[in-house]
């Protein structure tokens, strides 16, 4: 919102007199005087007319949980326990998740209060990777990895998948780095080369890496350095 139509807002005053305000040189925004009717502001920057809060600044809040299989990735739902009923910050309704996880996957979920995170992470022109430990019921044929980097055209949609960076570990175990997040991506995938995913873990999305010290239906903030780096 601009500044002036948020002063307006919260003083009662036409928009005219916000702006005598801002030229007079009373207002501050996160504790510099602004004189600009235009700057943006959201609900984090800190607006004050002399000394008088008009807006206080909203917690940035960047939440890492690591999602038990069982648990829905939402904020609500009529059946299942959700990822917010697994956090106890007071301001934990102001949380979306950056993405999602199916029911019976388990591992890294962030969630943000801040949209312009989530959107960055979240873009199809960042193409963010995010790593899964894939087990199958079937051994994962050695030919499966040259077409997971083909990619595998979906119907439903109508496009092909990216190429995805596919490493067996073991006759039943995988990593998957893909760059996007299609509906049930991995299990169609799987599904194409005629086998079955029987657990699914993510590992990480982008820079942030579940932490090995983190049990399953525990939460952390993100350390503030982090979240710096991809806003
Ligand atoms: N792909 C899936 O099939 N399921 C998930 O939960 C995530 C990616």
């Amino acid at each position: 919102m601009k500044l002036d139509r948020l002063l307006a807002k919260h003083r009662l005053m036409g928009r005219t007199q916000a702006r005598t305000l801002l030229l007079a040189r009373r207002v501050r925004v996160d504790g510099e005087i602004e004189t600009r009717f235009d700057t943006e502001v959201d609900r984090f920057s800190a607006v004050l007319v002399d000394d008088e809060i008009v807006q206080p600044a909203a917690r940035r809040l960047y939440l890492m949980l690591h999602k038990p299989v069982g648990v829905v990735s939402a904020t609500s739902d009529a059946e299942h326990r959700t990822v917010l009923d697994l956090i106890d910050d007071p301001d934990k309704d102001t949380l979306h998740l950056v993405g999602r996880l199916d029911r019976n996957t388990s591992g890294l979920v962030l969630l943000t209060n801040d949209g312009r995170w989530s959107k960055a992470l979240m873009h199809p022109d960042k193409k963010v990777a995010k790593v899964y430990r894939v087990t199958t019921r079937d051994p994962i044929a050695p030919d499966a990895v040259a077409a997971f980097a083909e990619g595998f055209y979906f119907h439903t949609e109508d496009l092909t998948t990216q190429p995805a960076h596919l490493e067996i570990l073991t006759a039943h175990t995988a990593r998957l780095t893909l760059h996007e997040g299609r509906y049930h991506q991995v299990k169609r995938m799987f599904h194409r080369i005629q086998n079955r995913v029987t657990a699914l873990h993510r590992e990480s999305i982008g820079d942030y890496v579940l932490p090995e010290d983190l049990p399953p239906g525990e939460w952390r903030m993100v350390p503030e350095s982090a979240n710096e780096t991809a806003r």
